[in-house]
């Protein structure tokens, strides 16, 4: 009798294990997700995260009973480190999928079609405004230079203007002495330089010497006048960068680790490298830098909301790239979160999500 007590124990308990054993498969369960705040993809608001990575994100979670716990990297290297060291389950942001990092991780399916797109400031002609234009000119380098040859110049035939016309009394001296008898000359040889004067030396040998002077005044304007033309014509053709040739030496800001420092590199531009998007936008906007290189959802929504008629697009995506989950190999979750996100796309939920961050409101 005791016998089948104890045996009707032992079912029970068999029972009671195997229940809890059930109900505790069907508790969430919890991943540790890492990811990195680029706006839209990933917002963080009052302390919460937000965006399209992260609402897409947790509609998989929902479907999966995942409950998730965000671990927000600096960057896209930092990110992807934590997947490498398990810290992280899986990492969600704006990763894109890439040859190299294909050999090092698995990605889930394609999660937002995205590509690599170039941002400058301003308005189309470069931003340059003609008052800002005039000023950089009268108070360049290249004026500076012109002028101070110019005075080095012109105290030769003061010189022998003022020695000449000194005893003409009706010349261009009006007194005798050196000064202030030479300040007069000056002024006259000054004038002539700039093909401006209001009157002549009286004396024969000084009208010769104003003759070539005056010469000398036509090829000085005119080279001046070439230099002046040269110059601008470099700051036009610098000015423009109409596409990913025109970055060759150029400084660009991009995150660092980013598929989009790569690319520059390769272009051989001067690539500037910044931890939060952010910096790169300052930077643009201060003058820092002279494009941002960087993924297009990103910085089309920085030139729709924030960066509004402050940065303009520089044409279509030149590279095209595909956002995706990252996991370590061989994980058996990736599967379920591809099929995941594709039922996902099926049902219209996906458009939905895209709709709330992509479709302009
Ligand atoms: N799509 C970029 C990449 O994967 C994003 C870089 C970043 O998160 O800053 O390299």
């Amino acid at each position: 009798m005791p016998n089948v007590f104890c045996r009707l124990a032992l079912a029970l308990w068999i029972v009671a294990t195997t229940a809890t054993g059930a109900f505790a498969q069907s508790e969430p369960r919890e991943v540790v997700v890492a990811t990195r705040i680029l706006p839209p993809l990933v917002i963080e608001q009052k302390g919460q995260l937000t965006g399209f990575s992260i609402d897409l994100w947790n509609a998989i979670a929902e479907r999966l009973k995942i409950k998730t716990n965000y671990q927000p990297a600096p960057n896209v290297a930092a990110l992807l480190d934590e997947v490498r060291s398990s810290r992280a389950a899986l990492g969600i942001a704006a990763i894109s999928i890439t040859a190299a990092r294909e050999i090092e991780f698995e990605f889930s399916q394609p999660m937002l079609n995205a590509g690599l797109q170039i941002m400058i400031r301003g308005s189309r002609d470069g931003g340059g405004n003609p008052l800002s234009d005039l000023l950089g000119l009268l108070f360049s380098w290249t004026t500076l230079l012109w002028l101070g040859m110019a005075l080095l110049l012109l105290l030769v035939p003061a010189h022998i203007v003022w020695f000449l016309e000194r005893r003409h009394s009706a010349g261009l001296v009006p007194v005798k002495s050196y000064i202030p008898g030479i300040f007069y000359a000056m002024y006259w040889s000054a004038a002539t330089l700039a093909t401006q004067a209001e009157n002549q030396p009286r004396q024969w040998l000084a009208r010769i010497v104003a003759v070539f002077w005056m010469f000398t005044g036509i090829v000085f304007v005119a080279l001046y006048t070439a230099q002046l033309a040269a110059t601008l014509t470099v700051q036009q053709i610098q000015g423009g960068i109409n596409g990913p040739e025109d970055l060759v030496g150029r400084k660009v800001a991009a995150t660092r680790g980013s598929t989009a420092a790569a690319v520059l590199r390769d272009l051989r531009a001067q690539v500037v490298e910044v931890e939060r998007i952010d910096d790169a936008y300052r930077a643009l906007n201060e003058r820092d830098v002279d494009a941002v290189v960087f993924d297009s959802p990103v910085l089309l929504y920085y030139a729709a909301n924030e960066g509004k008629g402050r940065v303009q697009m520089v044409g279509a995506p030149f590279r095209k790239e595909d956002y995706g989950i990252v996991f370590r190999p061989g994980d058996p979750l990736r599967r379920q979160v591809s099929a995941t996100l594709l039922r996902l796309r099926e049902e219209g939920v996906y458009q939905q999500i895209y709709d709330r961050w992509f479709t302009s409101r």
